[in-house]
């Protein structure tokens, strides 16, 4: 590979990773790099697993809740703009569990 071709890649990887400084363009940078994102991509599936657990989770804390809970039922409005007109939905909600109900 000739160093105009280097130079080329090598300002295109700095581009694409945006703010990652590439000093020397070095075999090591490129492994650092390469370990780097490969615990990126760890991080974020073990993220990604997680939501969906507590996601999960609070779904069925929820339908307990829905069904345990002896719920206080308030009323109240919360009022939006909509094409400068005021619209104004009616919430019902519980006082002690803080469910919303239709
Ligand atoms: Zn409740």
């Amino acid at each position: 590979m000739n160093d105009t071709m280097n130079d080329t890649m090598n300002d295109t990887m700095n581009d694409t990773m945006n703010g990652i400084d590439d000093p020397c363009g070095s075999e090591e940078h490129v492994q650092f790099l390469i370990n780097y994102k490969d615990m990126l991509e760890t991080n974020i599936s073990t993220m990604e697993n997680k939501i969906e657990t507590y996601t999960h989770k609070l779904v069925e804390i929820k339908q307990y809740l829905v069904e345990n809970c002896e719920h206080d039922v308030e009323t109240d409005f919360i009022y939006s703009m909509r094409n400068g007109d005021t619209i104004s939905t009616m919430i019902k909600y519980c006082t002690k569990c803080n469910l919303t109900f239709r």
